[in-house]
């Protein structure tokens, strides 16, 4: 569904993505991690193109995402997006939150989509947290909310860039078991998370990256077990 072939980005003269080839099949679980300053963020940033790239091609659904036609608002509402911070807004509840895209993008009629939002609140254990606001919920309730948000136009992948990285320990497990069930339903999900336990339970695939390049790719028991590369080792062993 996702395809990198040779991609290349520098910011200035720095090499940020060096020469990266993958492939993130339709229903696959790719967990990518690496050292910070490694272009994890940069990576998955490229895919719903808040980064540009300078050299090769991204292909999402077969379509070209940096083709100069793309009309870039449209293509990202079909492709969830949770980061660390959660961006809701605060002077909307929390269904007005999740129905802004339905409505404005899709327009369809308030009833409808605070349907979907309800649903989708539901789907995120917070159907009680409808009319509430952002700033009445905790960090983990919040960032389910987003997860909600990113559901509503129903898109065919979803991305993560270290979603549980600002959350209280005790709020980490309540958004990771989100992301095990999106999983678990066959969503296409690209997730960059330090959470290695994340990885060996959800993951089909970890791709770890090191200075802007890819260095190895292969089931969590490949990696975790058998990691093939002296960084890779070094990651792992510094982890322990
Ligand atoms: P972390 O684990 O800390 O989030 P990361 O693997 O996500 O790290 P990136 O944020 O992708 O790393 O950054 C990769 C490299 O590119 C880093 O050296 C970073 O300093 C650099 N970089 C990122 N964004 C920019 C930018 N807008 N301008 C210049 N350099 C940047
Ligand atoms: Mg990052």
């Amino acid at each position: 569904m996702i395809e990198f072939k040779d991609v290349n980005k520098w910011y200035g003269a720095y090499h940020a993505l060096n020469n990266i080839n993958a492939e993130v099949a339709t229903g696959e679980v790719v967990v990518i991690c690496g050292p910070s300053g490694s272009g994890k963020s940069t990576l998955i940033r490229t895919v719903n193109r808040l980064e540009e790239i300078q050299g090769g091609t991204i292909s999402f659904k077969g379509a070209d995402v940096h083709a100069k036609n793309v009309n870039i608002n449209e293509f990202r509402s079909h492709i969830g997006f949770v980061f660390q911070s959660f961006n809701l807004f605060p002077h909307l509840s929390v269904a007005d939150n999740i129905m802004l895209a339905p409505v404005n993008v899709q327009k369809r009629g308030k009833p409808g989509a605070r349907q979907i939002a309800l649903s989708l609140l539901d789907r995120v254990g917070l159907a009680h947290k409808a009319d509430a606001f952002p700033g009445q919920l905790s960090g983990g309730q919040q960032q389910r909310v987003a997860i909600a948000r990113a559901l509503a136009m129903n898109p065919p992948a979803m991305l993560f860039d270290e979603p549980t990285s600002a959350l209280d320990p005790e709020m980490v497990g309540e958004v990771l078991q989100v992301m095990k069930n999106l999983a678990r339903e066959g969503m296409t999900m690209m997730c960059v998370t330090h959470e290695m336990n994340f990885a060996r339970e959800v993951a089909d695939r970890v791709w770890f990256m090191d200075a802007g390049a890819l260095v190895e790719s292969g089931t969590p028991e490949e990696f975790f077990s058998h990691p093939k590369s002296e960084r890779a080792q070094k990651f792992l062993s510094d982890l322990r």
